[in-house]
């Protein structure tokens, strides 16, 4: 997907993707927030699984999974949340799109199909 520069028509335009690099890292630290109690869950199912199993060496183990696997998750998804909605603040709210020529900051014209809040009338 290429995109060109409204100003001076030059091709050499980066993404700066502020948002969604910032949504993501706030959505991991949510995330993993959130994660802890699921963690905490697991680590108490895990724990009673390999009590079961193992014995009590079976139940640090499962305990230990249990948690890893609970934060994990929470973390991962949390980050892809943020992300998502990192990528849609950058393209409809911030003008994601940065010309390396002339320095002109403007809207993904293929990413925000709806009107540029960015550009406002005087
Ligand atoms: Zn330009």
């Amino acid at each position: 997907m290429l995109v060109s520069c409204p100003n001076c028509q030059s091709m050499q335009v980066i993404k700066r993707d502020v948002a969604k690099r910032m949504g993501g890292l706030v959505g991991t630290v949510g995330g993993a927030a959130s994660g802890a109690a699921k963690a905490l869950a697991g680590a108490q199912v895990g724990s009673r699984v390999g009590l079961v199993a193992f014995g009590p060496i079976g139940a640090t183990l499962g305990g230990f999974a249990g948690a890893l696997l609970g934060g994990l998750l929470g973390a991962t998804t949390g980050g892809v949340a943020g992300a998502k909605l990192g990528e849609v603040i950058d393209a409809q709210v911030l003008h994601n799109c940065e010309c390396l020529r002339c320095g002109h900051r403007f809207s993904d014209p293929n990413a925000a199909e709806s009107s540029d809040p960015g550009t406002f009338r005087a």
